[in-house]
């Protein structure tokens, strides 16, 4: 069985702001307080805002290229991920899973990757 993961964005219950990643004062409020905060999935399904391609990398990424991207999540919070699209283009529709990111002897280290769809 496999656990489908997703990435929480936080919701101040003051004001309503969404964050991600979890901020320790409320952009909108100021609010302070880690309980006011509620967890929810963040959406999957978003435009692409912008993007580019890292060359050069680490060998544990264990790719030659990266493709990073912002995107705008349905509802209009906005993240970085790695994009996993031949031909990006601004404005297309994608949509994110969490997956594996980067290999290290001891970890795994999970992100946001976008396709196209
Ligand atoms: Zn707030």
């Amino acid at each position: 069985m496999t656990v489908e993961r997703r990435i929480y964005a936080y919701r101040c219950r003051s004001c309503g702001t969404a964050h991600y990643p979890f901020r320790m004062r409320c952009r909108g409020c100021g609010n302070l307080e880690f309980f006011e905060f509620d967890a929810e999935p963040l959406p999957t399904a978003g435009t692409l805002l912008t993007f580019t391609h890292v060359h050069n990398l680490p060998a544990e990424y264990e790719v030659e290229r990266l493709g990073l991207g912002v995107v705008e999540l349905e509802g209009g919070m906005r993240v970085t991920g790695q994009i996993d699209i031949d031909r990006p283009e601004l404005g297309m529709p994608v949509s994110g899973s969490v997956e594996v990111v980067r290999h290290e002897p001891y970890e795994d280290y999970w992100g946001l990757v976008f396709r196209e769809g």
